[in-house]
Order: C-alpha cells, then structure tokens, then sequence
C-alpha cells in the first residue's frame, strides 16, 4: 500500500463549489494513480455559518459525481473523527502545548483596537499584520488575566526574520519571510481552535501526504509550514491548483452565473461531462484526446502537469462535452435521464405504460444528436406531446401567397390520407413526399408542413416527425392550420 493521502476539507457554508469539486477532483485522482487514500473532511469551526444542509450538499454532490472518499464521516475511517466539530479536545492539546512551549500566547487587543490599527497600516499602505506586544507577557500573568478578560484571543508567536522555504509540486520552490506574516491567531479560546491551527491538526492526524489545494491558500502555508514545526509534525508535500477564471479573467463567482455542482445537476448536464470538464480546468494530458472518464483520468493524470496560471472557464466547452456524453447514451438510459425534465416541463407525471414510454424514447431519440444537456428536452420536443402554438404568418415560405399556403397544406393533407395511413418509416414517408412533389417547389410544401407540426422555426425535418407522430396526428394538425389560416 502506497503512504500517499490526500484530502478535500470543505466548509459546509454554501453548496459544492465547482472549484472545490475540481480541488476534491484532483485529489481523488493523484490518490487513485498512486495507490493511495483519499480522505474526505468536514471543516466546521466556523459554527455560526456551518449549516448540516450545505454538508449534506456537499457529500451528495461528490457522491453523484462518483468522487468516492476512502475515509470520510459518512465512511468512518482509522482516523475518525472526520470532522472538525468533533475534534475539539485533540485541538485543545495541541493549543495548550504552544502555550506551554512558549510558542503562543494570549493577546488581549481589543477588536475595536484591532481594527483601528489596521485601518491605520491600511491608509498607510502597509499590509495590515498584528505584531502583538503581549507576545512579551510573562506566561504566569497572562494565564491569570485570561481568566477575566475573557475576550482575548491566542496567537502563535511566528519567529522574527527567517525565512520559509517549501517546493511547490506545481510551482517550484517558494520562499516566505516570516516578517510579513505576523502574529496570526489560533484560538479564540482554549476550546475553540481557528482555520490555521484546526487544519494544520487535521492533516497530521489523518496522515495527510499531500495537500492540493487552491491557489488562494498559498499565502496560508507559511504559517501552517510553521505550526507543524512548531508541533513536531511531518511537512507534507504541497501543490497549488490555478484559480478558476470567469471568461473575463476575474475569479470565478456568482455572477458569472451558475458555480454549484447541484445548480449544474439541476440544469441537466450529466455527473461523466463534469468530471471530465472539471479535469481539464487546469490540467491537460498534453495529447488531443479532450474526452475521458474517471477511471481513465485517474491512469493518465499528472498533477506535476497543472498549469500555474489560471483556468479559463468555457461554458462552450461545457456544452460541448456534454452533447459528446449524451450521444454515449443508449436511447433507453437518456430516455430515463431525461424524463424528469420533461414532466418537469409538461407538468404532468411520469408516463409508465409501456406505449407512452416507447413513444417518449423515440422522441428523445430524435432531438438526441442536438442536445447539450437534459433540461432542453422539454422545450424542445413540447410539439410532441401538445398541439402546437404559431403565428400564421410563420407557415409563410418566401413569399408565397395565402392561397398557396393553403394550397400546400391540402397537398400533404392528400399525399397522407392517401399513402401514409398505415406506419411508415421515416425513409418511406420521405419517399412517398418526394415523388409525390416530384418537380414542383419542395420548400413550399415542406415548410409549412413542418410548422403545422411544430410551430418552430427550427427543428428535426418533418419526415421524422411523422414517423413519430403517426398520421391521424398529423392530419389533426394540418386541419387546424386550415382553420387558422
Ligand atoms: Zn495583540
């Protein structure tokens, strides 16, 4: 068994983000290449925004991708507790033994002195760090003002004038001095560890071998390279994901539109399309091949290959590869996929006689080479299942007249009571129409016969809709265009 782990440790503030699920992604994948663990944690010290709603999320959406966790809190674990409101008592040893150690200490600056003086440093342009006098404080005296004033915080006493050093899997060596990091916090109270010294704990506790993490965290690993030198920990190795750009270069956010997994779920596009995309947000096997799935991409991903600079998100690119995984699908597993969208559209319930569900599949079947994700199937085949709404002017080929229309509309009428009664297929129907116009205008008859049968100006070619809608529906439509024209 290989020593390799790795983690994902999202806050259950919000939904899966698609740039944690990309984080979580990565993880995943270098374990599985490896031979390694891959290990799922809950980071839930911040209680007041945590919400068991967003952790159910998260776990769901990671299950519904197929990102499966070795140990986590649903799966237990050597290691268990998997989250962070459950390891309270092994933070509070590890708190205690920096102050013992001399190596924290109680700072009792006031957030309304804080605050004014980063207002300060702010305005004078110097990044806003705490160097904190009463990291000078006798230990005895601060433990006995601690007892009364009780709003103090505990800092870790970050050493004067070194610098730190780690090589970054993915950028190569960097370098920190530790006179622009300060003295940052750890605990608000003995029972109440922060972010910096709870996720420095978690990793040396459940063995972690490799953090892969985003960008963003690059500035905290200084302080957590300090914190397990401080503690006696292993330094696990580090590598740092490129941010996720919107297409206008800015971190990805909310207003670039949709970025949880679940609103992705919701709009259709399938959980094999997001890994995939997922993958290629940052990393590429330096081939042509764009398209793999999970177990593929957990034999041919490099995390020595990820890209430094940023991942541009291309929602074409999205649609694309989820057109290429829908057309992988046999016409009965999308037909099942895609029939909660469509009764979610229609408003009416799932059909489960054997007829509707046959008829439902060939109509899924038709629009299946054009379909980007699940959720366009009700727009875009409604003329199956209702009569069609249209203006008239709509079953106007170029300019031909009224009459004509009219004209055209007997046509077909004719050519299908007299020929098409029985079910035929596509080609046949496509056949009898053509000689049938033999040298006349095609377009003329075969425009506003499509309209009368889908009200669209663009869709699937009539002959395919007949086949589907059989021809006492067809004729039915054609008597009612009579009627509006
Ligand atoms: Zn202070």
């Amino acid at each position: 068994m290989s020593s390799i782990r790795t983690r994902i440790a999202p806050s259950p503030t919000g939904n899966l983000h698609i740039g944690t699920a990309r984080t979580a992604l990565f993880n995943y994948l270098f374990a599985k290449k490896h031979g390694g663990v891959f290990v799922l944690r809950i980071e839930d010290t911040d209680l007041e925004r945590s919400d068991p709603k967003y952790e159910k999320d998260i776990l769901d959406s990671l299950r519904w991708l197929g990102i499966d966790a070795d140990e986590s809190p649903e799966v237990g674990g050597p290691y268990a507790p998997y989250r962070q409101s459950d390891r309270t008592e092994s933070y509070k040893n590890y708190i205690q033994q920096l102050l013992s150690q001399g190596q924290a200490f109680y700072c009792f600056h006031s957030q309304k002195e804080l605050e004014e003086e980063k207002q300060k440093l702010l305005e004078k342009k110097l990044p806003p760090l705490h160097f904190c006098e009463y990291r000078e404080m006798e230990a005895r005296e601060a433990e006995t003002l601690a007892q009364t004033k009780t709003d103090h915080v505990i800092r870790f006493k970050t050493p004067a004038g070194r610098k730190i050093t780690f090589t970054d899997i993915i950028r190569g060596e960097l370098v920190f001095e530790s006179d622009l990091i300060g003295d940052f916090s750890v605990a608000r109270k003995m029972d109440s560890a922060l972010y910096h010294l709870a996720v420095v704990v978690d990793d040396a506790e459940t063995k972690i071998s490799h953090i892969i993490r985003g960008e963003d965290h690059i500035a905290n690993t200084p302080k957590h390279i300090l914190l397990n030198e401080a503690l006696g920990f292993p330094q696990p190795l580090y590598a740092h994901l490129p941010l996720i750009l919107g297409p206008d270069r800015s971190k990805l956010s909310k207003r670039h539109g949709v970025t949880s997994i679940t609103e992705y779920r919701e709009q259709g596009y399938l959980p094999e399309t997001l890994i995939n995309f997922m993958a290629l947000l940052g990393w590429n096997p330096g081939t042509d091949q764009e398209v793999f799935a999970l177990n593929e991409l957990a034999q041919v991903f490099d995390i020595a290959k990820v890209q430094k600079s940023g991942a541009v998100f291309n929602i074409e690119k999205l649609d694309w590869l989820s057109g290429e995984y829908i057309r992988k699908k046999t016409q009965e597993e999308l037909t099942k996929l895609c029939l909660p969208y469509l009764c979610d559209f229609l408003q009416f319930k799932i059909p489960n006689d054997q007829f509707q569900n046959e008829y439902v599949e060939k109509v899924v079947a038709l629009e299946q080479p054009r379909l980007k994700k699940l959720s366009e199937i009700g727009e875009k085949t409604e003329y199956f299942f209702r009569m069609p709404k249209y203006d008239k002017e709509l079953l106007r080929w170029k300019n031909i007249t009224e009459t004509e229309i009219l004209t055209s509309l007997e046509f077909s009428e004719k050519v299908i009571k007299s020929k098409i009664q029985n079910p035929k297929s596509k080609i046949e129907i496509e056949k009898i129409f053509l000689e049938a116009i033999g040298e006349g205008d095609k377009g003329s008859i075969l425009w506003p016969l499509r309209v009368v049968l889908t009200g669209k100006k663009a869709s699937p070619g009539p002959f395919d809709i007949i086949e589907i809608l059989g021809a006492e529906e067809t004729l039915k439509r054609l008597e009612r265009a009579k009627k509006i024209l």
